[in-house]
């Protein structure tokens, strides 16, 4: 057993993808290709948004969206201490500093009750400019936006949706991409939506960020690439993974269907062993990760092992210890749940061929 199998997603799809892919070869518009435009299309579609800005990876689609917030040195932008690096690392990246935020237990997301107490603590100590939050889609299941959007209003912060591996999840039918100021996601391959290599996007409302966008991911460009009038970065997607990501989006939501069917037979099975995953009222979640908590995981990760069902563990270090960040002094004990958190998850395989193996 694969713990994601994306050659059976590649067979499932093999003569679209190889049509697609043959096209591009055809036409010979690597970069920019129309492609690119046709996918940004339907992805804003898909979520809801008036634009979808493509780039070169998930990490990119963040950075990009610091910019066009204008995140600087000085800067405080809160983010989740139980995350992937990326959504840390481009804080830091634009010099400004990453405020680390606890977990909800239930959720494994950015906690709104933490959140306000940090913000709080930033604003006492007058040290930093309390800015942004970084709220993340952990595991495929959106933050809790509703309560966010008031927090950010009330402090007058932007909200940014990292949903690398949130795409395809919902709160009351509306799609993730959608909240906050800016979303971004990841085409990873391992990601819900993935395609052959690297690749992300960001989402917008707003014409102006949308503009924005466009020019950063493209040297600043102004009328053209030769007339730049920012300073911005080479981030682009290639026209063959946007053509590959047409095919994977389309069959996009029977496989999250699917992946829905399997995570619900896991629950069914597993929650009198461990503590299953919670997702709240109204909420889909796309299951980027099956994760569970476990006393002592060690001893329930190799039992899978010894049946040929392999598990990973995301994320074994909070942002706060890893080395990285060790400067902002932070210690053992000022996040006790994400601490918790990562000490005791494990994740079982999750991709979306794969709902008829697990048992019923
Ligand atoms: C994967 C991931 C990213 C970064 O995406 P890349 O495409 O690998 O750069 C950012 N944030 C989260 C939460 C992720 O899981």
């Amino acid at each position: 057993m694969q713990f994601i199998d994306l050659a059976a997603q590649y067979q499932h799809l093999k003569t679209k993808i190889d049509k697609r892919i043959q096209d591009v070869l055809n036409h010979g518009k690597y970069i920019m290709g129309p492609e690119v435009q046709e996918l940004e299309q339907k992805l804003a579609e898909y979520v809801g948004v008036k634009h979808v800005v493509t780039c070169a990876n998930g990490t990119d689609a963040l950075t990009l969206s610091m910019m066009v917030l204008g995140i600087k040195e000085g800067d405080a932008v809160f983010c989740p201490t139980f995350t992937f690096f990326a959504t840390a690392e481009v804080i830091a990246f634009e010099g400004a500093t990453p405020v680390f935020v606890d977990s909800d237990p239930d959720t494994f997301n950015i906690c709104p009750i933490d959140l306000e107490k940090r913000i709080q603590k930033v604003i006492t100590e007058g040290k930093l400019t309390p800015k942004a939050i970084i709220a993340v889609d952990l595991f495929g299941l959106p933050a809790n936006y509703p309560e966010l959007e008031k927090i950010a209003k009330k402090y007058n912060l932007k909200l940014v949706e990292d949903a690398a591996q949130g795409f395809g999840g919902e709160i009351n039918g509306k799609k993730a991409g959608g909240f906050g100021d800016i979303a971004t996601t990841s085409f990873f391959p391992a990601k819900p939506l993935g395609c052959y290599g690297d690749g992300g996007a960001v989402f917008t409302n707003n014409d102006e960020y949308a503009e924005l966008l466009k020019s950063y991911r493209v040297h600043g460009k102004g009328t053209d690439k030769y007339d730049n009038i920012r300073i911005g970065m080479n981030s682009r997607l290639d026209t063959i993974q946007a053509a590959i990501l047409i095919e994977k989006l389309a069959e996009f939501p029977t496989e999250l269907v699917n992946r829905n069917i399997a995570a619900n037979r896991y629950t069914e099975d597993l929650k009198k062993i461990y503590k299953t995953p919670v997702v709240p009222e109204g909420y889909l979640s796309s299951w980027a990760q099956y994760t569970l908590v476990a006393e002592d995981r060690n001893t329930e990760m190799l039992k899978y092992k010894e049946q040929g069902i392999p598990t990973m563990v995301y994320y074994g270090t909070c942002m706060h210890k890893q080395t990285a960040f060790e400067s902002l002094g932070y210690k053992f004990g000022d996040f006790p749940i994400a601490e918790r958190l990562a000490n005791k998850v494990f994740s079982l395989p999750m991709h979306g061929y794969f709902h008829n193996q697990v048992k019923k």
